[in-house]
């Protein structure tokens, strides 16, 4: 695909061969909690010509709890308490699916269903499990719709919006690209609707502070959980582990077939592609612990060097080697995040020695490294 893409081109079979559509609460439900199965229906007459041009398409939809809290006649969208929308989840989730697979089918395409939690993909055994049933599902023709196991998911642990989700499942099934398909055209300079010189910003090639702040705005609809700056998390996640991402425009019947043919949005162009362990790290979310760093290693880091505990002044958390790490920087940004090759009581013991002096701490051969750079992603 060339360098910054059009919108179109990620609903091109040649150039992005396997796209991730999210398609989020407000879209799907109507504020009375009902299914918007005109619009849903259009949608999947999208989904139907994308995947006869050759094109694979999974699905991530939310509306679960959002349906579920209208059968249950639950108050403030089923999401009043965490029980509530873990009930609203579990109820609305049959009748989401349900939805799904009577559209698709009616184009004679099966559907698919998985659910997954934050720990399916944080850990690396089972991400790669649920990678490769994606994988069979795509190779068989099956349209996966994926959502979180909100009913299973606790409160500290999970994604909680489905944009992350979204980029986290393209890296999982490889996907090309992805297309958050959400009430708002992109992202603008400021919040559009109380500045009348708001533009859109048509394409990102790198998410620094600049961007962070113009999505600082908050979310659109306040149905679902994801605001702009979880659709900014999604596209950093999703755009190193080399997958392009859209945030569009979905208000309107066939959206999909609106974008192929010329709809606005902002396209986030992925960087290069990572490989194997190294981009699973990368759209990690969580981390068990902390290594702060001096500017030299900072320096060292950026030239591609490995972690060497002379470098380090601080550790925090409780991590055991092997474990997923963020390395910080003086000014407590996180410039990386790796594997860590010594429990946290050991790196705190080392921190701040020459390679020479640590055999004499530790009493054993130490390894090269805290964290080596075969283990370790920039960010
Ligand atoms: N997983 C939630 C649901 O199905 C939606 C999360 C979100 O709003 O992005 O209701």
């Amino acid at each position: 695909m060339t360098h910054a893409p059009s919108p179109a081109a990620l609903l091109s079979a040649a150039a992005c061969p396997v796209l991730v559509v999210k398609v989020g609460s407000a879209l799907l439900v109507a504020p009375d909690g009902t299914v918007r199965r005109e619009w849903l229906a259009s949608l999947v007459d999208d989904i139907a010509a994308r995947t006869s041009a050759g094109q694979r398409i999974v699905i991530v939809s939310s509306g679960a709890i959002a349906l579920g809290a209208r059968r249950l006649g639950l108050p403030k969208g089923g999401r009043a308490s965490l029980e509530d929308a873990q009930a609203a989840a579990a109820t609305g989730q049959i009748a989401l699916s349900q939805c799904w697979a009577e559209l698709l089918g009616d184009h004679a395409i099966t559907a698919a269903q998985m659910l997954v939690t934050l720990d399916d993909l944080e850990d690396r055994r089972r991400f790669l499990n649920a990678s490769a049933t994606l994988r069979r599902l795509i190779a068989l023709g099956v349209v996966p719709v994926i959502n979180e196991n909100d009913s299973v998911a606790t409160e500290e642990i999970r994604f909680g919006d489905n944009d992350r989700l979204a980029a986290r499942i393209a890296q999982a099934a490889g996907a090309g690209g992805v297309v958050l398909l959400s009430d708002v055209d992109g992202l603008y300079t400021a919040n559009p609707k109380n500045d009348p010189e708001a533009k859109l910003v048509e394409s990102v090639a790198r998410i620094d502070a600049r961007i962070r702040a113009m999505a600082d705005g908050g979310s659109a609809s306040g149905m679902g959980s994801g605001g702009m700056l979880s659709k900014l998390e999604a596209a950093r996640i999703a755009t190193s582990a080399g997958a392009h991402l859209a945030i569009a425009n979905g208000t309107h019947d066939h959206p999909l077939a609106r974008l192929a043919a010329g709809g606005r949005a902002t396209v986030f162009t992925a960087g290069p592609q990572g490989k194997g362990r190294k981009l699973w790290l990368a759209g990690r979310m969580t981390a068990r612990g902390r290594i702060t760093v001096d500017a030299g290693a900072q320096a060292a880091l950026a030239k591609g060097s490995s972690l060497l505990a002379a470098g380090a002044t601080a550790v925090d958390g409780k991590f055991v080697r092997g474990d997923v790490i963020e390395i910080l920087n003086a000014s407590g940004e996180t410039i990386a995040r790796g594997l860590a090759e010594y429990d946290a009581g050991d790196a705190a013991r080392i921190m701040g020695l020459r390679s020479d002096a640590i055999a004499e701490v530790l009493g054993y051969a130490p390894r090269s490294a805290l964290v080596h750079r075969d283990q370790m992603v920039l960010l």
